[in-house]
């Protein structure tokens, strides 16, 4: 009885069963695997080093992570000095068990709430994916829909794929009219996104040298984005560009666009009225598309009928015809707004005018009855009426059909948690004295995890406007003399106005002396 007992102790302590060791040893391993998936899209790791990265990942696995992570923190303490060693780890380690962690992680389950769709509504999914084996294409399809995803989060308003030599590919998002790199992809593996990319936007996959282009359409929780891509054969492979469509644009109003009080009277004046014209201008990317969106806003869809023609349609305006320009199919600015001068509108939004026939379309359709919106490629308001008279339109329909020029800036915001006192120079300090400014308040860019370290995050509008009143009519079609003046001078004398609006967001905080002087000059 007794020795019977003494075994059954034996037998049951040799072969004791803990499970509490079974799961601890399961989610070692299992926490092995996901590591090494994750080093797979971590920043940290250069593309030559994936492969043994990926191997010390498989049999130390959590211990890689908290190597990475302690790897990262020291770079950033030694590039931010001005921030605690605590402060850095705190928010590292946050970031790392929160959301979107330092070393490219993303969270579980964030890819399913994105779909990509093609023009017809054909989900990525079914298009692309017949290659050698089925997990192979998933990974890409998880890869470009994690690019899109995150190109919505950093509300990017481009994504570049190009090749950097014949073994990688870079992957840039443009952020607040800003160039950044997010990720380096191999070459095999980005060429496959690119054809997945080129799948979803009913393009030639086969077609890697001539240019083509093509669009599709994002579904996440938050709504519908559209993508316009295009895609050229380069040096080492072919580059992808991808513009997103801002579905934001069409939210904006004269209120939270950054016009003063004093400029929205001015624009509510004009648009108010039955006829006239207002043209917008700036360089690519300052904004004016928005800008001519929020003054769409203001006026009552349902009273009057409004037509816009438009390369790209950016957003769509409820109670509005939009009219998207196709050169291919000959459906050109001017060709379409003589088409729809006979539908009876009310207001007409002419997206961009380059050349003669549209500008005069537009011009003329002003003075008979119609209030009309355009934008014009120029650097000020003084160089926009210059262009129309190089265009060729005569000075007497541009006196007559013009009300109001403005010209737009986009300033980048300085970053909240990070920017630092402006060090001025000597220069600077004594011109801010002589002009009696007070500089004591000015900031410039740091740099923190939460603007990318680029110091800046979200953008604000300059403008200077010009009221084509009476005066200035006169002027333009009398004036040979002034004429020759606004060549000579008018464009330093528009910058110099955007450039006393700039400063006045410098002086408030709102932005930096160099963000100033990189926009306007
Ligand atoms: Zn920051």
């Amino acid at each position: 009885m007794l020795l019977a007992g003494t075994s059954t102790a034996l037998s049951t302590e040799s072969l004791s069963f803990n499970p509490i060791k079974l799961v601890l040893l399961c989610g070692w391993v299992y926490l092995c695997f996901y590591f090494v998936q994750r080093v797979q899209y971590s920043l940290l790791v250069p593309n030559k080093h994936k492969t043994i990265a990926k191997i010390a990942a498989l049999f130390v696995g959590p211990v890689l992570f908290f190597v990475l992570l302690i790897v990262d923190i020291g770079h950033q303490i030694s590039t931010e000095r001005h921030r605690s060693v605590l402060e850095i780890i705190k928010q590292r380690l946050q970031n790392a068990f929160a959301s979107r962690s330092p070393l490219g992680l993303i969270r579980p389950g964030e890819q399913s709430t994105i779909k990509l769709l093609d023009s017809s509504g054909t989900e990525l999914k079914q298009i692309y994916g017949h290659g050698r084996s089925r997990r192979d294409d998933r990974h890409i399809l998880d890869l470009t829909e994690r690019i899109i995803w995150d190109a919505l989060q950093e509300q990017a308003s481009d994504i570049l794929i190009d090749p950097k030599d014949n073994s990688a590919y870079t992957i840039r998002f443009r952020v607040d009219g800003v160039l950044r790199a997010v990720e380096q992809l191999d070459a095999g593996k980005c060429q496959a996104v690119i054809n997945s990319i080129k799948a979803v936007s009913n393009m030639d996959i086969a077609e890697r040298r001539r240019p083509q282009d093509g669009a599709f359409v994002a579904q996440t929780a938050d709504g519908t984005a559209s993508f316009r891509v295009a895609s050229a054969g380069v040096v080492n492979g072919e580059k992808l560009s991808v513009r997103v469509l801002s579905q934001k644009a069409g939210m904006y109003t004269l209120n939270n666009i950054g016009f003063s009080d004093k400029q929205q009277s001015i624009i509510k004046d004009a648009i108010t009225k039955p006829s006239g014209m207002i043209l917008m201008c700036g360089p690519t990317g300052s904004g004016k598309t928005t800008s001519l969106y929020a003054m769409l806003n203001e006026i009552d869809l349902y009273t009057r009928n409004v037509i816009t023609v438009e390369d790209p349609i950016e957003c769509v305006l409820p109670n509005a015809s939009q009219i998207e320009v196709n050169p291919k199919a000959d459906i050109t600015f001017a060709k379409s707004l003589r088409s729809i001068l006979r539908q009876d509108p009310d207001v007409i939004s002419v997206g961009e005018i380059r050349d003669e026939e549209t500008a005069e379309i537009a011009l003329r359709a002003s003075q008979t009855g119609h209030l009309v919106f355009a934008t014009i490629h120029s650097y000020s308001n003084e160089s926009a009426l210059v262009r129309l008279l190089d265009l060729g339109v005569t000075a007497v329909l541009i006196s007559s059909g013009l009300d109001l020029v403005i010209s737009q800036r986009l300033l980048r915001r300085l970053c909240t948690d990070c920017s630092q006192p402006a060090q001025l120079t000597q220069s600077q300090i004594d011109d801010f004295r002589r002009k009696k400014i007070d500089y004591k308040h000015l900031f410039r860019a740091g740099g923190c995890e939460r603007c990318h370290e680029t110091g800046y995050r979200g953008r604000t509008a300059i403008f200077d406007m010009l009221v084509v009143d009476n005066e200035l009519k006169a002027s333009i079609v009398s004036s040979d003399s002034w004429i020759t003046e606004l060549r000579k001078e008018g464009d330093e004398q528009g910058k110099s106005n955007l450039r006393k609006q700039g400063l006045k967001m410098v002086l408030s905080g709102v932005t930096s002396l160099e963000e100033l002087k990189r926009v306007v000059g």
